[in-house]
């Protein structure tokens, strides 16, 4: 306030209001500080989410408990394939002494790693690059890893990262004490070579062939593929698909003459309301229940605008009429029942009669005749990676 005051009444000296915008300056110190930082180490897409992540971090830290048992394998497969890893140097070390020296007792302040790039083919085994945060004496040092596109590399809560897709993409780690402190991995992914380009390698699965990533989506066959396995970018954003809102009005008037009644209960999610609905469902039912019928946010079909919920999103629905005549029909229309009863195992989710997905006539009714879920059919997993 004193500022903008002394500002008002010098205002037509510039050399005064120079002063001035340096007494606001250091003033405002710290912000400066952590605005530089952000520049410096997060891509613009990473700072739009930043208070999302941070909001965040109590789920992110049930998953690193959740890890812990599997840490030594990790970091042992991670040593052994340091080869592939390229050390760039110091270029990306956080936050200047200034932020620092405002900081309370305790919080991080600064964080390196061993390395700030990776350059890695997919197959390989993950890489987890060592992180110091500093002082040396903070009280909390838990991390939150994340990647800017999980269709490119995975990153788990120990930083072990594991490339997934041809692609780049940015694996972050933040202080959870202090969320303004992070570093940043630059990761690059090749695709996996041919068979012919690989003395003595493994005989690749005839899938692979078929699974294309364009922009972080995956597509097997030109069908948007989107399970535990294979999840969308945070920004994919597309609202109801039009060509799939069209087929279920189609639908609705088929429903309708054989004297039904069905509606969208939901139709699009976005990345960040998924996140919110699974992280209720992991308060209310933890962990690893809500894993068996909520998606973690970036794994929900519905976020690729081309999967519904008829009428009732829950077992009450499965013996209704409209449930039966949904199994029936809905394949005529371009749909299919995306999780069929016992296919948990292969789907990774259980039976939801109410919960369509769009794949257009054709591939609708190959898949209904086959009696095959999509996993099945296209010979494809369906599980969460960390
Ligand atoms: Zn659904």
């Amino acid at each position: 306030m004193a500022v903008q005051h002394r500002r008002k009444k010098k205002q037509a000296v510039p050399t005064a209001m120079l002063i001035a915008l340096a007494v606001a300056l250091v003033a405002l110190g710290t912000a400066i500080a952590l605005l530089v930082h952000m520049t410096k180490n997060s891509t613009p897409a990473r700072r739009g989410t930043m208070s999302a992540d941070i909001a965040e971090q109590t789920q992110q830290t049930t998953t690193q408990t959740e890890v812990t048992a599997t840490s030594t394998t990790l970091s042992e497969s991670g040593t052994t394939s340091a080869t592939d890893v390229t050390t760039t140097g110091s270029a990306l070390t956080s936050t200047t002494g200034t932020a620092e020296s405002k900081l309370p007792a305790g919080l991080v302040s600064g964080i390196t790693l061993t390395f700030y790039t990776a350059n890695l083919t997919v197959g390989d085994a993950p890489v987890m690059p060592i992180v110091t945060m500093t002082p040396a004496n903070a009280t909390n040092k838990k991390e939150i890893w994340q990647s800017s596109n999980q269709a490119v590399a995975k990153v788990d809560g120990l930083g072990n990262i594991t490339p997934v897709g041809a692609g780049e993409c940015i694996i972050t780690v933040t202080s959870a004490s202090n969320p303004s402190v992070s570093a940043e991995v630059k990761v690059s992914v090749k695709g996996k070579e041919t068979a012919s380009g690989t003395p003595g390698g493994t005989t690749p699965q005839n899938t692979d062939s078929k699974i294309q990533v364009i922009n972080g989506v995956t597509y097997v066959q030109g069908i948007l593929i989107v399970n535990k396995t294979y999840p969308l970018p945070a920004d994919y954003n597309p609202g109801l698909d039009p060509t799939a809102q069209a087929a279920f009005n189609e639908m609705a008037a088929g429903a309708a003459a054989a004297g039904l009644s069905i509606q969208i209960v939901s139709g699009f999610r976005s990345y960040d309301t998924q996140k919110t609905l699974y992280n209720n469902y992991c308060n209310r039912d933890g962990k690893a229940e809500a894993d068996r019928f909520s998606a973690r946010p970036g794994h929900s079909e519905h976020q690729s605008g081309l999967a519904m919920d008829i009428n009732y999103a829950g077992s009450s629905f499965d013996n209704t009429p409209e449930a039966k005549w949904l199994a029936e029909n809905c394949w005529k229309y371009g749909f299919i029942i995306r999780y069929p009863k016992d296919k948990e195992s292969i789907t990774g989710y259980k039976y939801e009669s109410w919960h369509v997905r769009y794949l257009g006539k054709e591939w609708a009714e190959k898949i209904y005749n086959s009696g095959l879920t999509l996993e099945e059919y296209f010979g494809i997993d369906s599980k969460y990676s960390y």
